[in-house]
């Protein structure tokens, strides 16, 4: 790596004791797998160590059933019997000679023990601050001591379950958090009033973890740059306090690990946060100690890592979404072919997981989650198991990821697109307002299929019944997509709205994204209740019109909150002008006039208007496949080895869904998948068992 322009990135760096390999540094983030899922959770981080990371984190790991956050799943270390569930994790780390790191927590007031139902402790009798209808208890001066002692008592856990790392959690709002800000910390006692009161738990607390476990573990501290040490919700910053706290335990642990408490804008959406925001912050916080520091910024293209490196912002490369996205980022960077990278694109889909207790997928890495499970290398297909042809017809994302898997499995494949884009529906949303990255799910894949010459692609070939009949592939993929539905149809209305019926000037998204913008006065109604009906607002309203955005949902894009776009795209849509209505459903509309119904007092409203927007539901592109399974050539299924549709055309859905539809096609094609147990089950605890 000595004339590699990357070399910088591949240095050694010591965290206290122990020392990285490289300067990739996959820092904590969450699987959705946590202490549930062990096998699930273990798969996904070896495979990251395979890929080259340095250093390798778990999520926030509880340190009590004090701070339980369930139904999100985070890891635990409550008592002896959680080590052998990390040693899965740590041993598949270190069999790559990364170093493995376990982000200890102690949650405070953010987590309200709903599965365990224990009182939870902080600072003052403090709300709930993930909004459930519990208070904490004030800790007293016992309950400090043993909130210290849970923590050692984890880290010392940590040591035998093979850790590297112990991180003392310091920022997000948990409990450490608590007691620094000023705003909740109303102790009159040591722990409370002035700064070096404020912060005596978090001293004490890493000298704890210093003490049990630094002879042979790095100590590192999560702490927010942009407030008062702590940040926690608090506001304002006060201004010198995060210095007057780096002049106090600046060099008390071996490494810092900066981010901000607001989770919006730390791991932003592509839609409204740009890579690299948070340099301004990090670049303040390096300035005042000599410990190694590391942040994040959806980083991945490797010259913006040197610069990183290079300008000394940052001593590693931070990552969450960009090692999800590609677990094998760093090596494609070491063996000089970073054009292979799955580069992430800022749709937050992995952090759906968390907030649904599921384990994490990926819009761009279908294999995230199912490294176990199915078995799934993020990098290698399973072989070809003949010299068989497939046609797939249809290249959006479901085609280009069906085309360029099985490409890599060795088969021959032909993929035909109607248009002379490729891409479906990725190219033509990536034409809205903010969402050029979605283009990254069609460069890659193309990308892939350029290197492939087992791999042909037919371009303007709208194709019929007969001529996939007349081209005789031995097997058969139909992903022609799906189609925004103009009747209504949608989660709340269930079935055809039928005062639509005939309406003159009722749009859909596909005729906005094709062009076809109405005039003047316009309504976008919004039963999706995920992204799109906010951005075909946010469209029509810079193209001058005068827009309101009506729901029937009780807020705007209920679904985004699980992707953070919920809260941006309501302040973006009312920082330019659009009209929010909340709870109302559509009844009817005739061109002129749209009228509403209340979905609780059932009171009507009526609303002049010249166009309807209508974001609901899709409906599938099936009729290429219909007209196929009807045709006499078939032959009762005669006519191919095999006939399938896959993505959008057989169930319309997120974009994750259509690259995990074309996967699954690819990788499970002429393999003896058992339907009734098509992956393996990660049962509780059973590891331990
Ligand atoms: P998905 O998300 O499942 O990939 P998309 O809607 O993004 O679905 O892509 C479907 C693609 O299929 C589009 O690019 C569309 O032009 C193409 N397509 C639809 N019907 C045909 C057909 N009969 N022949 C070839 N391509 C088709
Ligand atoms: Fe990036 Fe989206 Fe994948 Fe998350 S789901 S890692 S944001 S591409």
């Amino acid at each position: 790596m000595t004339t590699s322009p990357y070399s910088i990135l591949f240095e050694p760096v010591e965290i206290g004791p122990v020392t990285a390999k490289n300067r990739f540094y996959q820092v904590p983030h969450c699987t959705g797998s946590g202490a549930l899922r062990p096998r699930i959770l273990a798969g996904l981080r070896g495979s990251k160590a395979e890929g080259g990371w340095g250093v390798i984190n778990t999520e926030y790991c509880s340190v009590h059933p004090s701070s339980d956050d369930l139904p999100y799943p985070s890891a635990t270390l409550w008592d002896d019997r959680d080590i052998k569930a990390h040693t899965l994790t740590t041993d598949k780390i270190h069999a790559h000679g990364a170093l493995a790191g376990v982000e200890l927590c102690l949650g405070g007031a953010r987590m309200a023990n709903l599965a365990t139902r224990e009182v939870a402790l902080s600072s003052g009798n403090l709300p709930n601050l993930a909004g459930n209808p519990f208070q904490t208890r004030q800790m007293d001066k016992t309950d400090i001591k043993n909130a210290r002692r849970w923590h050692r008592d984890a880290a010392l856990r940590a040591k035998s379950a093979g850790f590297d790392i112990a991180y003392v959690y310091a920022t997000h709002g948990y409990l450490l958090s608590q007691f620094m800000s000023g705003k909740m910390n109303h102790r009159t006692d040591e722990y409370g009033g002035v700064l070096a009161n404020r912060i005596r738990l978090l001293r004490e607390v890493i000298e704890d973890t210093k003490d049990a476990v630094g002879d042979t573990m790095a100590i590192a501290v999560r702490f927010s740059a942009e407030t008062n040490g702590g940040g926690g919700g608090d506001g304002a910053p006060i201004p010198g306090e995060t210095e007057e706290i780096f002049g106090m335990l600046g060099e008390l642990p071996d490494l810092w690990d900066i981010n901000v408490s607001d989770y919006s804008l730390e791991m932003g959406l592509s839609r409204f946060v740009p890579e690299g925001a948070l340099e301004p912050y990090v670049a303040a916080m390096k300035s005042m100690t000599s410990k190694p520091v590391v942040s994040v910024g959806r980083f991945t293209s490797p010259d913006t890592m040197v610069s990183q490196i290079k300008r000394g912002i940052m001593d590693f490369i931070g990552a969450a979404r960009p090692s999800i996205a590609d677990p094998f980022l760093p090596n494609k960077i070491a063996e000089g072919r970073p054009e292979d990278i799955r580069e992430c694109i800022g749709c937050n889909i992995c952090y759906t997981g968390d907030g649904k207790g599921v384990p994490i997928r990926c819009t761009q890495n279908p294999s995230m989650s199912e490294e176990w499970r199915r078995g799934w290398h993020p990098e290698t297909m399973n072989k070809k198991r003949s010299d068989d042809t497939v046609l797939i017809v249809g290249a959006g994302p479901t085609g280009l990821e069906a085309a360029q898997a099985l490409g890599k499995r060795g088969y021959n494949v032909m993929l035909a697109e109607a248009t002379r884009e490729l891409g479906g529906r990725v190219t033509l949303e990536s034409q809205l307002p903010s969402l050029g990255q979605l283009a990254r799910v069609r460069d890659y894949r193309l990308g892939q299929i350029e290197k492939l010459d087992n791999v042909e692609i037919f371009r303007e070939s709208d194709l019929t019944a007969e001529q996939v009949f007349e081209i005789a592939p031995d097997h058969v993929a139909i992903a022609t997509g799906a189609t925004w539905r103009r009747d209504g149809y949608g989660a709340n209305a269930l079935g055809c709205i039928t005062g639509l019926a005939g309406a003159r000037n009722i749009y859909t998204p596909n005729d906005i994204m094709a062009g076809n913008i109405p005039q003047g006065r316009t309504i976008v109604y919004d039963d999706d209740h995920y992204y799109m009906g906010s951005v075909i607002a946010e469209t029509l309203r810079q193209k001058g019109l005068d827009v309101t955005l009506v729901t029937p949902g009780d807020v705007l894009s209920s679904w985004g909150a699980y992707t953070m776009d919920r809260g941006r795209a309501q302040s973006r849509l009312m920082e330019l002008g659009v009209e929010l209505i909340v709870s109302k459903s559509l009844t009817s509309f005739d061109g002129q006039s749209a009228h509403f119904e209340c979905n609780y007092t059932g009171r009507k409203t009526m609303r002049e208007t010249g166009s309807m927007v209508l974001v609901t539901a899709r409906k599938p592109n099936d009729q290429l496949y219909q007209d196929l399974i009807a045709h006499p050539s078939y032959e009762n299924g005669a006519a191919f080895k095999s006939l399938k549709k896959i993505g959008d055309c057989d169930a319309p859905g997120i974009i994750a869904a259509a690259t995990f539809a074309g996967h699954r096609y690819a990788r499970e094609l002429e393999e003896n998948v058992d339907i009734d147990n098509p992956l393996k089950y990660d049962r509780v605890f059973s590891c331990c068992d």
